[in-house]
């Protein structure tokens, strides 16, 4: 049994799909104006872990994400410039060209931190037409208004408007902001926005001019393209409740009298000294710079894992440093056990069950990696049951462990180990030193062990 928080209802709720054991599963994708940082990663690792689970559970997920390559503002409030725009400037190329870039960027950052590539990929700029057909039949029901500034929907036409937001809610969004000339309601959003005299460029046709959409549209017009509606799950930041998230349903609603998406989840924020990981606040690590600073991109998947994705998490650099000996630590024991015999008994029940009532409590990661140390501490399982129990909890984990390969250790080497443990049976220690310093040398490490010497490599 599944449970997952439901923004939506705000409860821990049992999940149970539409059709059978299958899920649609949508999750906003980058804005693709830079590289993305480690807080928008914790976030696509913390999706990756809810898919894991899913197929864990035997569900078949289908799963769409979106690039957002046009439309997303500087702010979130229908004021400023498009980012990608921004970014063309800045680094004297086209929007296309940059987002493009940035996209690739992104990709290669899922692929080291083991996040599952989505089903299906679709841009922004490539659904501008799909958008169109949204605002029209908005526009046919009443919800639109034109302004100076675009087209704008008019979300006190809607009584369910703000159902995802938390109740007590003081501050309404978009009051914090000066509002747009001749907005009608704080809430109020752009679907279509007309370019500032100076913008030439990067500008469709439409029905009320030459513009480009509001970035709420994109995601209910991909999702419902490829998931149909309602479909499953849609994922997020904590950040995208309050505005776009609201506005999502919003606009599937005024058009569709449908709840857009049945369980809406999402993930806190990375924190730097308090703070959100943000661009704008100059606190951004991106991966490249973990890697930079010697630490591999798995180590910070680790790091996500030991909170829960409904908790904020602080990043420092120590407590990426402990994930990552504890994740080494991890693939020397799992290489340790590693062998082709296939043993379960009720061992693999018996850790399988706790390890999926971990995750399936609206996964529990930092419990569930208390368990796979649990296991390893174990001394009543053998080690290929470790073995194997290991991997199977890897289906969720992602921590590449069945792609653990034995060094090779050279002849030289083992020579040396042979002429050492020569010398340690004589009692000469000191001798049997300087051969482990010259080990050393060569790249490898030797611990003295109750077995024997066990080599790693450095
Ligand atoms: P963006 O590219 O700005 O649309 O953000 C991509 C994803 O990262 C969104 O789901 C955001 O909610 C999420 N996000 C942004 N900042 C953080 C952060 N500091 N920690 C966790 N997730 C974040
Ligand atoms: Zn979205």
């Amino acid at each position: 049994m599944l449970k997952l928080y439901n923004t939506l209802t705000r409860k821990k709720e049992i999940f149970k799909p539409l059709k059978d054991k299958k899920v649609g599963l949508y999750t906003c994708g980058p804005t693709v104006y830079w590289f993305a940082h480690i807080g928008n990663l914790r976030t696509y690792i913390f999706e990756d872990i809810l898919k894991r689970v899913l197929e864990y559970n035997g569900f078949k997920v289908k799963h769409v994400m979106n690039i957002t390559d046009i439309g997303h503002l500087v702010s979130d409030e229908d004021v400023g410039e498009d980012k990608i725009l921004l970014a063309a400037k800045r680094e004297k190329k086209t929007p296309k060209e940059v987002a493009r870039f940035y996209e690739r960027e992104f990709k290669k950052d899922l692929k080291l931190l083991n996040i599952k590539k989505p089903d299906i990929w679709v841009r922004a700029t490539e659904t501008i037409q799909d958008q169109i057909e949204l605002i029209k039949i908005l526009e046919r029901k009443s919800f639109t208004y034109i302004i100076e500034d675009g087209v704008y929907f008019n979300s006190s036409k809607l009584k369910t408007y703000g159902r995802l937001w938390p109740k007590k809610m003081k501050i309404l969004p978009g009051k914090r902001v000066k509002m747009v000339p001749g907005k009608r309601n704080p809430t109020d959003f752009a679907l279509w926005k007309f370019p500032k005299k100076k913008r030439k460029k990067f500008l469709w046709n439409s029905p009320w001019g030459k513009g480009f959409p509001g970035w709420h549209t994109e995601c209910v017009v991909m999702s419902i393209k490829h998931l149909g509606i309602p479909f499953d799950i849609h994922c997020g930041g904590v950040d995208h409740i309050l505005i776009h998230h609201t506005n999502e349903i919003a606009q599937a609603e005024a058009a569709f009298s449908k709840i857009l998406a049945r369980y809406w989840l999402h993930g806190e924020f990375l924190l730097v000294e308090g703070k959100k990981m943000a661009k704008s606040e100059r606190n951004i690590f991106t991966l490249k710079d973990l890697i930079d600073r010697g630490f591999k991109p798995l180590a910070f998947r680790y790091l996500c894992l030991t909170a829960h994705y409904r908790s904020k998490l602080n990043f420092t650099f120590d407590s990426l440093k402990s994930c990552q000996n504890a994740l080494e630590n991890l693939y020397e024991k799992t290489l340790e056990y590693k062998t082709r015999k296939k043993i379960k008994t009720k061992n693999f029940e018996r850790y399988k069950k706790k390890f999926q009532n971990a995750i399936n409590d609206d996964l529990n990661t930092p419990k569930a990696l208390a368990i796979v140390w649990e296991l390893v501490s174990d001394q009543k399982v053998k080690d290929a049951e470790k073995y194997q129990i290991l991997l199977d909890f890897d289906k969720v984990l992602g921590f590449n462990l069945e792609k653990l390969k034995k060094p090779k250790i050279p002849e030289k080497i083992k020579k040396l180990i042979k002429i050492r443990e020569e010398y340690r049976k004589k009692g000469d220690f000191e001798k049997a030193d300087e051969i482990r310093e010259k080990i050393k040398k060569l790249g490898f490490w030797i611990e003295d062990t109750k077995e024997g010497p066990k080599i790693k490599k450095l």
